[in-house]
């Protein structure tokens, strides 16, 4: 059962070859008895689970049941449950019950999806290999000694280890893409403003984006349909209809233009990782799409100007976490200055504390100009390399990441390795644009990913292209060893 996709359950859900109480009460069994190990999910919601599944059998009785209904699911804890803990992995939040469902909670409940429970991720989102969550690490499914990426390593990481069909994610510099590389998992980061990100923890506001994970890329499409909507509640929110990404996955590839940029196939880059890629590429030529190769040239740029970008939004975002209004604060404080500065010497780990003291630095007077206006210039740059590029193709392949997972501890102490994981996703995270990672090789034993960048909503032909690669290829489907 584990190993169904979301769509074979949609299907079997309807046809009654299962209940949804079934399908949940088996894999909150399973979460129980495996995840001990993972440390995927941080909070199970049982109780919850089995009452979600039982109404959603009751619309499956009655046949009006809508699109996901009675799927399980595992959301991230960024985003707020209502009556559910949200502590977006921080001790800062370990006590914070949202009053409010985020909006794409909202959505997944009208669809009729089930809640198994929220996922482990690195504090308040920062991160790639979710060592720096409050609730401990999460191991990679592959291999127990490796990290799951970051910061989605819970959702990557239950669904590799098939605790759940599909989870939700965020990505605000290649939150889902890395993770979902690093465990043999599909997942989309979409445009900017195409999921609401109403009720969904803020890092860095211009650069956050929620999207799903899954084990396939026709399972993407069916959660993408329930997240993206349009939110007056979030003003970044575009106003544009949802196209039904399930209707496009079966298009053709023959005269697909795929850029393929140089910079990202150079120093940095593993070996065997490249000839994963390539041979991913040679895929797509064969089902009759053109390679061209293109040029980023401000791609070395997108790590530096992110590292000013991201922390000065986070400084600000997180100024609300004062021990004032909810969430942790320290014992006997002596004044409201001892309140603010042990609440938040106590509440956030090393890593957010070294963000917040970067951004803070950015953006105080004398400096503003020097980085964050000039980070926001070649912000810019980066933009317009990426629409010069889609003059002349329709998607543009690379890898995901530079290298399988890595070992724990091993880039733990050293920030600046740890920040060129994501040296080939940030780009598109401060471009705006959708990117998504998809399954294609084994390295030493452990997944990597190709990545797929699509122009501003341009999902859909994504989704086909990665849909396409899956029906050739078997990478998608492989498991961890003991997971079968
Ligand atoms: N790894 C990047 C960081 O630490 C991106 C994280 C993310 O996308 N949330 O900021």
């Amino acid at each position: 059962m584990h190993n169904l996709t979301i769509a074979e359950l949609v299907e079997g859900l309807k046809n009654k070859a299962f209940s949804s109480t079934e399908v949940t009460q088996y894999l909150l069994t399973r979460i129980k008895s495996l995840d001990t190990e993972f440390n995927a999910i941080i909070t199970v919601t049982e109780a919850e689970a089995l009452k979600a599944a039982q109404a959603a059998d009751q619309r499956l009785a009655q046949g009006d049941a809508p699109a996901l209904c009675g799927v399980p699911l595992v959301h991230k804890d960024i985003f707020c449950t209502h009556g559910v803990r949200t502590s977006c992995g921080s001790k800062m939040l370990d006590n914070f019950i949202p009053p409010y469902n985020a909006t794409v909670i909202e959505n997944f409940q009208h669809s009729g999806a089930v809640m198994l429970g929220k996922s482990n991720m690195d504090e308040f989102a920062m991160g790639s290999s979710n060592e720096t969550s409050f609730y401990g690490p999460v191991k990679n499914p592959w291999s127990t000694d490796c990290v799951p990426g970051g910061s989605s390593g819970g959702s990557a990481a239950a669904v590799a280890a098939r605790l759940a069909p599909g989870a939700t994610a965020t990505d605000t510099g290649g939150s889902i893409r890395q993770p979902a590389a690093l465990c043999g998992v599909t997942g989309l980061k979409p445009t900017y403003g195409r999921v609401s990100r109403w009720g969904m923890i803020a890092f860095a506001s211009s650069l956050d984006q929620g999207g799903p994970m899954a084990r396939t890329a026709e399972d993407c499409a069916l959660l993408l349909n329930c997240m993206a909507s349009y939110d007056s509640k979030d003003s970044t929110s575009v106003d544009r209809s949802t196209p039904d990404y399930s209707a496009h996955l079966n298009a053709s590839l023959k005269g697909l233009r795929i850029g393929v940029p140089k910079e990202y196939f150079s120093e940095g880059l593993d070996p065997d990782t490249e000839q994963a890629v390539r041979a991913a590429l040679t895929h797509y030529e064969n089902q009759g799409a053109q390679l061209i190769e293109i040029s980023l040239p401000n791609t070395a740029l997108s790590v530096p100007a992110y590292y000013v970008i991201a922390p000065a939004e986070a400084s600000a975002n997180l100024s609300r976490f004062d021990g004032v209004r909810y969430g942790y604060r320290c014992d006997n404080p002596q004044d409201l200055q001892d309140l603010y500065c042990r609440t938040r010497a106590e509440g956030f780990g090393e890593e957010v504390q070294r963000r917040i003291l970067i951004g803070t630095y950015c953006l105080s007077a004398g400096y503003y100009d020097a980085y964050y206006g000039k980070a926001q210039q070649v912000r810019q740059l980066i933009k317009q390399d990426f629409v010069n590029a889609f003059e002349k193709v329709d998607l543009i392949m690379g890898p995901t990441c530079p290298s399988p997972a890595f070992k724990f501890g091993s880039k733990g102490n050293d920030p600046v390795a740890m920040y060129l994981e994501d040296i080939y996703t940030i780009s598109t995270n401060l471009a705006g644009l959708p990117g998504m990672s998809v399954p294609c090789g084994v390295v030493e034993g452990k997944p990597v990913g190709l990545q797929i960048i699509g122009n501003y909503f341009d999902e859909a032909r994504m989704l086909n292209a990665a849909h396409q690669y899956q029906q050739v290829t078997d990478w998608h489907k492989l498991a961890p060893e003991g997971i079968q």
